[in-house]
């Protein structure tokens, strides 16, 4: 059985109503997941097509309900936030220019706290994981948990095959660091040019990818942003035809496979925190020693658990396993330090 990508399709702008209801009913001849149409646009230059900001969310609802889409847009400040979460969305981007600046996405992120929305990353426009990675970090330290990143390739000044550079190997050592992130391609935004798309959704499905995000338009020819590489839902749907699917139980292997180096490297974190843990532990234990102090001090134990506990329920780590660990390791550290007063006794 071959395994389906995530399709996320959908006009580069929102340019009109008419624009988005028939974008909308084109696509919903075909296996959509998300409709996608860009309200705020991020223009290089001034005095071009911005997008129709706020008057297109209710034409984007209109969507949701004519069609049964799922509906995405760019969101670049907590203004937009504020705006998609209260007229229905349910997935929202990062764009390429505002992944570059961690103030924006702070600033997102912050917005962001509490909701539980789908949140895709685009790369940076510039060739910077860390930059990448960074975004990411920020969306899951303020709680946000289904995360996914776009790979939508890197500016180049010179003139290139394509409008932006693949680099794919950014978006490879990505995956190592975070495999379980799921990963897109946005070949439109790397293509630049129609004719290229195909050849680039096809390299990502070989790569492992776990969806596309594709750009299409009712009248690809007269669209106001993004012209050259926007195609009609008819034509979508010929290179979704055509693609090479990778096989399902296949796929599923290389993902556990995935997933359990994941947690090897957790398990070594742990491993090396807990020794670090326990170092400090010993160092406490012979100043205890040098000011005749007792090994166990019940108060200060009792609090330091206390807290622990609390901040592990916060984690959704449940009352009993938060406890049993904190007086295994409480216990462990004991015997460090005892270990302590017992050898330095020997040297006496
Ligand atoms: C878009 O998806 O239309 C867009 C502006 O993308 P990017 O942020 O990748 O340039
Ligand atoms: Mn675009």
């Amino acid at each position: 059985m071959e395994l389906r990508p995530k399709i996320i399709s959908g006009p580069c702008s929102a340019e009109s109503r008419e624009q988005l209801l028939q974008t909308a009913e084109q696509l919903s001849a075909g296996e959509i997941d998300y409709f996608r149409a860009g309200i705020w646009k991020p223009r290089t230059r001034p005095g071009a097509f911005e997008g129709s900001s706020y008057s297109a969310l209710p034409w984007m609802l209109e969507v949701k309900e004519k069609y049964g889409f799922k509906i995405c847009t760019e969101v670049a400040h907590p203004d937009h936030v504020e705006a998609v979460l209260k007229n229905g969305f349910d997935m929202v981007w990062i764009g390429a220019r505002s992944t570059a600046n961690p103030f924006t996405v702070q600033e997102i992120a912050e917005s962001l706290k509490g909701v539980d929305i789908p949140v895709m990353i685009k790369n940076p426009t510039n060739p910077d994981m860390k930059l990448w990675i960074g975004a990411v970090e920020r969306m899951l330290n303020h709680g946000l948990r289904d995360i996914s990143v776009i790979h939508r390739g890197f500016s180049v000044y010179e003139k290139h095959l394509y409008r932006n550079n693949p680099n794919w190997q950014i978006a490879l050592d990505l995956k190592r660091e975070l495999p379980s992130i799921p990963l897109l391609c946005d070949p439109s935004h790397i293509a630049g040019r129609r004719h290229l798309i195909y050849d680039i959704a096809q390299k990502a499905m070989d790569l492992r990818y776990d969806g596309l995000m594709i750009e299409t338009h009712c009248r690809p020819d007269s669209a106001l942003t993004d012209k050259n590489q926007q195609i009609t839902p008819s034509e979508l749907f010929d290179i979704l035809s055509q693609l090479k699917l990778r096989d399902r139980r296949e796929f599923m292997d290389d993902r556990l496979k995935d997933f359990r180096e994941e947690l090897s490297d957790i398990d070594q974190d742990l491993i090396d925190l807990l020794k670090k843990r326990m170092d400090i532990s010993e160092q406490i234990g012979s100043y205890k020693k040098d000011l005749n102090m007792v090994i166990f001090q019940k108060s200060i134990w009792e609090n330091a658990f206390k807290q622990n506990v609390k901040s592990a329920l916060k984690s959704d780590l449940s009352e009993d396993f938060a406890s049993e660990l904190f007086k295994i390791i409480h216990q462990e550290s004991i015997v460090k330090q005892s270990n302590i007063f017992l050898n330095s006794d020997d040297e006496n």
